[in-house]
């Protein structure tokens, strides 16, 4: 669909920012000693809800950690955060993290849980400068990543019931996330019909015999796989839409004939109704 400007950077942060996460998990995976590590938690206290990226139960410390994936030159004044090109506020995570502290904190009190808290936000993308950042601030920058996890490592951890506890009770207070609640508006007028490429989104397809060729990295799916999958995503995209031969004739707008897509759909699929009526669940 054609997104605005706004959606589009919003969208693209949200990818660097999933990139970055992953890049920081792997890391992760070599932490030594014994710790639980919880990661993208939601909790709630006292009406506040407040979401935890990673967190690392240690021996002696809970680090609270968010992850950041900024790219390129950015200054702070006034405890705000600005991008030194596009001079764009963004988002301080500083004052996040210190929020989410708090109320972790307040949580930890009403579980009668005794523990340190240490916030930390971990810029990792390996051009990321921030100017004007005082000392005090909780921040990792890109060159001490390796330094924070070897000092993690180098430190003794064990852990015992009330750590177990602890973890336990954040997995039965974590509350799920509604996936629809995060998702762009659309409407089935303003999506893009036709099929694209399942290796990288082009919508530059040719028909051969029994494939389909992307145009642009080459990738070849079958006929059937593709339509397949373009009636997956139009029942994903429209639940409350009756999958007809026409409504997939007109989703997937390609040169394929309504009998193939027919066949596709009742081998596949169970049919409901007869004649004109005809629809597949
Ligand atoms: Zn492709």
């Amino acid at each position: 669909m054609d997104l605005t400007d706004k959606e589009k950077f919003h969208l693209s942060n949200m990818e660097k920012g999933y990139e970055g996460e992953r890049k920081f998990d792997v890391l992760l995976e070599d932490l030594q000693e014994e710790r639980y590590i919880l990661c993208d938690l939601l909790l709630e206290i006292n009406n506040s809800y407040f979401q935890i990226d990673t967190m690392i139960i240690s021996q002696g410390v809970i680090h609270l950690l968010d992850n950041k994936y900024f790219q390129g030159d950015f200054y702070l004044e006034d405890d705000k955060l600005y991008s030194v090109t596009t001079k764009r506020e963004r988002k301080n995570p500083v004052d996040q993290i210190k929020r989410s502290t708090t109320l972790f904190n307040q949580f930890l009190l009403k579980h009668k849980f005794k523990f340190l808290v240490e916030p930390l936000v971990i810029f990792n993308h390996p051009t990321f400068t921030l100017y004007q950042a005082p000392l005090s601030q909780p921040i990792i920058f890109p060159t001490q990543v390796h330094r924070l996890l070897n000092g993690w490592n180098s430190t003794p951890s064990k852990l015992n019931a009330d750590h177990k506890k602890l973890a336990q009770t954040l997995l039965a207070s974590h509350i799920p996330k509604n996936p629809f609640a995060q998702l762009p508006a659309y409407s089935y007028e303003g999506l893009q019909k036709g099929i694209y490429c399942d290796g990288c989104g082009s919508f530059h397809i040719s028909k051969l015999r029994y494939d389909f060729l992307c145009n642009s990295c080459g990738r070849k799916e079958k006929i059937e796989e593709a339509i397949l999958r373009n009636v997956r995503e139009f029942k994903l995209l429209f639940p409350d839409r009756r999958i007809t031969t026409q409504a997939i004739y007109e989703w997937c707008k390609v040169d394929v004939h309504k009998r193939t897509i027919s066949r596709l759909l009742k081998n596949n699929y169970t049919m409901h109704g007869v004649n004109t009526g005809t629809y597949y669940s």
